[in-house]
């Protein structure tokens, strides 16, 4: 008799549990990323921000091609929503409802097809005339190094080329893959949608979301550092989920309770 309640009490249990990850999982949604997706993919202003990023750029970059420096110089400049505009990846995950996964990423990466973001190939073509080099860092992992230069050259990038492309092998902080530009160049100008793609002290965004230290940087900002624009996704995100592995109703709970209104 113990044993028949035992195993009623442990099935209820399982039960229980199948029910309460089925609703989790049917409660998942993407919708928090609709307006986000739709203003990057659609509106005129996301086209005219990239526009404005890359005409800085290629001012700045004209004023610096007549300073001398000691070492040849040289561009830096990330590839997702920097350069390559992933925005039909970021519309597949909410019109099919899935979480971001390396995997599907991966679907999307090696189809090559992304386009260029606005003003991003004539830019490299403006470093090319100037004599010089983009480095293309990024955080897209090695084993999408191919299907990267593939999409890069096909849409007619200046040095897209095996040297100028640096992917992310062990650890996501851009600092050493940097610093190897460094060796042999001066980095004139960064470009990117991620402050972590400018320099490593914005990686610390515990004090405020890091936001005193681009206070401290402000100067930077239209100089040797230009921001494109990313409502999407960041490094930025993480200040809203205190923990990994929420739940979708604690992740929504999360986002709310970062908003700050008047009363
Ligand atoms: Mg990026």
């Amino acid at each position: 008799m113990k044993i028949k309640t035992l195993l009623l009490a442990a099935f209820a249990f399982l039960l229980l549990i199948s029910c309460k990850t089925k609703t989790e999982k049917e409660n998942f949604n993407q919708d928090h990323l609709i307006y986000a997706t739709i203003w990057y993919q659609n509106s005129p202003e996301t086209k005219a921000l990239y526009y404005q990023g890359f005409n800085i750029a290629g001012e700045r970059l004209k004023q610096y091609s007549k300073q001398k420096t000691a070492k040849p110089k040289a561009v830096v400049v990330d590839i997702d929503e920097t350069m390559l505009n992933n925005v039909p990846f970021q519309a597949q995950e909410i019109i099919d409802n899935k979480e971001f996964s390396s995997e599907f990423w991966n679907e999307w990466s090696q189809l090559a097809r992304a386009e260029a973001t606005p003003g991003a190939i004539e830019f490299s073509k403006l470093c090319d005339s100037l004599g010089i080099p983009i480095f293309y860092i990024s955080n897209r992992k090695v084993n999408e190094f191919d299907a990267t230069l593939r999409n890069l050259d096909s849409l007619g990038f200046a040095f897209a080329k095996p040297e100028f492309i640096i992917l992310r092998d062990n650890e996501s902080s851009k600092k050493a893959r940097r610093e190897k530009v460094m060796e042999n160049y001066e980095i004139v100008l960064l470009i990117g949608d991620n402050l972590n793609d400018f320099s490593e002290v914005f990686e610390d965004r515990s004090d405020s979301w890091g936001t005193p230290t681009v206070e401290k940087f402000k100067n930077e900002f239209g100089n040797r550092f230009i921001v494109l624009p990313n409502p999407m996704y960041g490094d930025w995100e993480k200040n809203i989920y205190p923990s990994r592995g929420m739940l979708p109703a604690q992740q929504d709970s999360a986002r709310r309770s970062v908003l700050k209104g008047f009363k």
